[in-house]
């Protein structure tokens, strides 16, 4: 190859830049433009930032645990004695003490035979998937399932059918079509071709639940596997606060438990629960397992205290004054005349519709100190734009009375 004959270095960098500099100002042109914001405290209900103290609506922190005395001082333990780094793969030198001690407590607190952790909820959803699906196999997703499991399922190469927001006919219409058509049973001789079913049990965008009862129903009738994906639920509903499927009393008929150990658990990572046989071969087949750097010792040791919180009175008295703060800011919704919100989670979606005036709304709230992000596209479709109000335990009343006097300019009687 002539080398010689290529441009100069500064001009392929040029045309790179300028490329990519033309493709981001059509985003800005679009109210699309994301940056990043630094925030220098901790993730509480008062952040910090640009040296103002935000009160902070986004977090996703629901039980209040990411900044607690037991967590800290779990990832603190963990490095004094597992050191900063894990230094390899599970399957080669990285399966440390603290990893283990985590999926133990994960089978623990799910009521599952045996649990797998992995470095994301992201990275549980890559590679759990293709583990399990491929070519000739069908995969069925809600229609606002999470970017995860979508890259997941394209990932894997299986056939990707997606159904109406919980619309149970819609579903049930293309589990009778998946009947009907034989999968290239020829590409893995030994198998039948397979049909899962993935939802979420809370959307994260919407805050409302998946009819789980009836999807279960659905999915024994034609022979399907069933995946749930419990990271806005985890911690949050259910007697033991395992998710949504303890709380409708279907856990140990959903095949493949999924969630992230950074949300209401208070640290970060995700998990896989279920039948010992799921979990040996994800350790087999899970490539974002197998083939990524095992989790710090801290991240793990810090999941585990989480769980152990969740587990306990404390997590359980945590957990009510979530619900007693999200019915308040729900009322006081409805008395700015917003029509009630359907959620029954920690997620109160504000549905503006244009992406220029949610960025118009999410600005007016931090002139006010209140921190709420702006959810656009491609997070939700487009013109479904919407202020998402996360509430946590660490939020107190006055909080809430804070966030509805900023809210004022939505009330609908005032224009
Ligand atoms: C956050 C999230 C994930 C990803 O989990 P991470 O641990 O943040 O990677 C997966 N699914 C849903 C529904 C989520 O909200």
């Amino acid at each position: 190859m002539d080398l010689t004959a290529r441009p100069p270095a500064e001009n392929t960098m040029s045309h790179f830049n300028d490329e990519l500099s033309a493709e981001l100002q059509r985003l800005a042109d679009d109210a699309l433009r994301r940056e990043l914001r630094r925030i220098d405290s901790p993730q509480a209900t008062r952040i910090e930032v640009g040296g103002r103290a935000l009160l902070n609506f986004s977090s996703n922190d629901y039980l209040g645990l990411a900044n607690h005395p037991a967590v800290k001082e779990a990832a603190i333990d963990a490095i004094a004695r597992f050191g900063g780094g894990s230094g390899a793969s599970r399957l080669i030198s990285g399966s440390l003490a603290p990893h283990h001690q985590l999926e133990e407590r994960l089978a623990v607190f799910k009521g599952t035979e045996a649990a797998l952790s992995f470095s994301s909820g992201y990275a549980a959803a890559l590679g759990t998937i293709p583990a399990l699906v491929g070519k000739p196999d069908v995969v069925v997703i809600d229609k606002l399932m999470h970017a995860s499991i979508v890259d997941a399922v394209r990932l894997s190469g299986a056939r990707l059918r997606v159904f109406a927001h919980n619309d149970l006919t819609a579903l049930e219409d293309i589990l009778k079509w998946a009947d009907r058509t034989p999968g290239a049973t020829a590409q893995t001789p030994g198998r039948r071709p397979r049909i899962l079913i993935i939802t979420e049990s809370v959307f994260s965008m919407d805050g409302d639940l998946a009819p789980l009862r009836d999807i279960v129903e659905l999915k024994d009738r034609h022979g399907a596997w069933l995946m749930v994906d419990e990271a806005h639920a985890t911690g949050l509903f259910g007697s033991h606060r395992r998710g949504v499927a303890e709380a409708f009393a279907i856990s140990d008929r959903v095949e493949i438990q999924m969630g992230t150990l950074g949300k209401a658990v208070g640290a970060a990572g995700g998990y896989i629960c279920g039948s010992r046989p799921l979990i040996d071969l994800l350790v087999n087949k899970a490539r974002s397992f197998i083939f990524s750097t095992a989790p710090v010792p801290a991240q793990s040791a810090a999941a585990r205290a989480g769980i152990e919180i969740i587990q306990s009175a404390e997590g359980h008295e945590r957990c009510g004054r979530v619900w007693l703060l999200v019915d308040r800011l729900k009322n006081g919704l409805i008395a700015l005349g917003r029509p009630a919100p359907l959620v029954q989670s920690a997620i109160v979606p504000l549905i503006i519709g244009a992406e220029q005036e949610t960025l118009r709304a999410a600005a007016c709230l931090r002139e006010n100190d209140i921190f709420v992000p702006a959810v656009r596209f491609p997070t939700v479709a487009r013109g479904q734009a919407r202020l998402r109000i996360t509430m946590t335990a660490a939020h107190t009343e006055a909080d809430v009375g804070q966030i509805m006097a900023a809210l004022e300019f939505l009330r609908s009687d005032s224009r």
